[in-house]
Formats: structure tokens, C-alpha cells, sequence
């Protein structure tokens, strides 16, 4: 099992003309094209901007500092008919893990779906399948964190209350290499959710087989505000 690599601007450059910007467009909505131009730049082009608009964000997160951009009221009024999300994330519903602000991204930037343990049920999938296959979000983000509360406790696997353990038929199978390790469950858990959410959805496929998108593993450190990027594993 190799260890995460820290997020580096260079790794995300150096294909980012395998895209054409032309291809991405015409797959958007119409709303898309009249994406105001900001600070930040206008939405990505390409799977490889896109990903790179995360890592970017994230930068100026963990550097402390955020700007914050695209959260007024003018945002929210230029959104009202449409949206069009460069990104589409599956996190965890722990409240010290909002993808928006930890990739530093405003209103209508990223189509957040959020359960704990970043499990790719029936629903999660769907979710998603709506954010890429209708929206036409090009980076797909599985993202983990570190000391995740739902896979520790799929680790133990005891009584828990209500229907807490639904959760762990979505975890469990998956985990079982890491022993004691929740920093290895933690990451094996975001690559198998991944593949459940390739394997499950044709549309998911279609996407990254035509180019249209990246499906990519992550997990963000509690301590320390940085996201870093999974290998396949
Ligand atoms: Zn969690």
C-alpha cells in the first residue's frame, strides 16, 4: 500500500492540454457559457483545470489564506436559473469537513453530496450521476478525512444506536487490510467508494472513458487544513 502524495500544482499541469476546451463546453448547459469572469477565472475548461481549481483552493485554505470569492448575494441572484458545478464531491457529513470552504470555492462552484463515511449508496450515486451527467461537473472527488468517526466505528463494529449501523455494510468489506490502522481504512474506504461509484454507473464510465471527466481519491487532515490526493492504490 503506497502512501498519499502531497498535493503538487506541477502533477496537474502537465496533461492539461489533453482536453480540448471546446469538447467540454459543448456538453454544458447553456447558463454555463455566461459564467461571469471573476478573480478566480471563469469555470474551468478541462478535467485538468478542474482539478487543479481544487488544489489551488485548497492551497489557499491550509495557507490561511482563503478568498472567499463568489458567496454574495449578487452570486446567489446570478445562479438562480441554472447551475453548472465544475466539481462533484462525495464527503463525509462530519462538520469539520465542508468541502466549500476547504477548497476555498463560493456558490454554484461544487455539488457537494455529504453522508458519513463518504459511502456511495443508491442515492449518493444517483447524486452524482445528476451533477456529471446533467450539470456536466468534470472532476469527480471521493473525499475522506483523517480520524473519520464512521470508519473507526465500522473498525469496531459494535452496538451503536438507531440505524448507525447501515452504515457499516458500505465499509466494512472494504477495510479489511488495514488491521488497526484508521489512516489506511480511511484511504482504502475513499478508493473503494470510488470504484462502487465506477462500477455501479454507466454514466460515471461513459464520463471518463470520453474524457469528460476525472475520477480521483482524497483524504483532508483534520490537523492541518491540506488535502491530499490517493494514488489508485
Ligand atoms: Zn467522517
Amino acid at each position: 500500500m503506497s502512501r498519499p502524495s502531497s498535493v503538487d500544482r506541477r502533477n496537474f499541469l502537465r496533461t492539461s492540454a489533453a482536453v480540448t476546451a471546446g469538447a467540454a463546453v459543448a456538453a454544458l448547459p447553456a447558463h454555463a457559457l455566461a459564467e461571469p469572469t471573476t478573480p478566480l477565472g471563469p469555470r474551468p475548461q478541462s478535467t485538468d483545470e478542474a482539478l487543479q481549481r481544487l488544489v489551488e483552493g485548497n492551497r489557499r485554505f491550509a495557507g490561511g489564506q482563503p478568498v472567499g470569492m463568489r458567496r454574495d448575494l449578487a452570486r446567489v441572484a446570478d445562479l438562480a436559473d441554472g447551475q453548472s458545478p465544475f466539481a462533484a464531491i462525495l464527503s463525509c457529513a462530519d462538520s469539520r469537513v465542508p468541502p466549500e470552504l476547504l477548497f476555498d470555492q463560493g456558490f454554484g462552484d461544487v455539488f457537494t453530496v455529504r453522508v458519513a463515511g463518504n459511502v456511495a449508496g443508491t442515492e449518493e450515486v444517483a447524486s452524482l450521476e445528476y451533477s456529471v451527467g446533467v450539470l456536466g461537473s468534470m472532476v469527480l472527488m471521493v473525499l475522506g478525512h483523517s480520524s473519520c468517526g464512521a470508519v473507526s466505528a465500522a473498525m469496531k463494529g459494535g452496538p451503536v444506536p438507531g440505524q448507525i449501523s447501515a452504515l457499516y455494510s458500505h465499509i466494512t468489506p472494504h477495510i479489511t487490510d488495514a488491521g488497526s490502522d484508521i489512516g489506511h481504512a480511511v484511504r482504502d474506504n475513499v478508493r473503494a467508494q470510488a470504484r462502487v461509484i465506477s462500477t455501479s454507473s454507466p454514466v460515471i464510465r461513459e464520463a471518463v472513458a470520453s474524457g469528460r471527466l476525472i475520477v480521483v481519491g482524497a483524504v483532508y487532515d483534520l490537523k492541518t487544513g491540506t488535502v491530499d490526493l490517493l494514488d489508485r492504490g
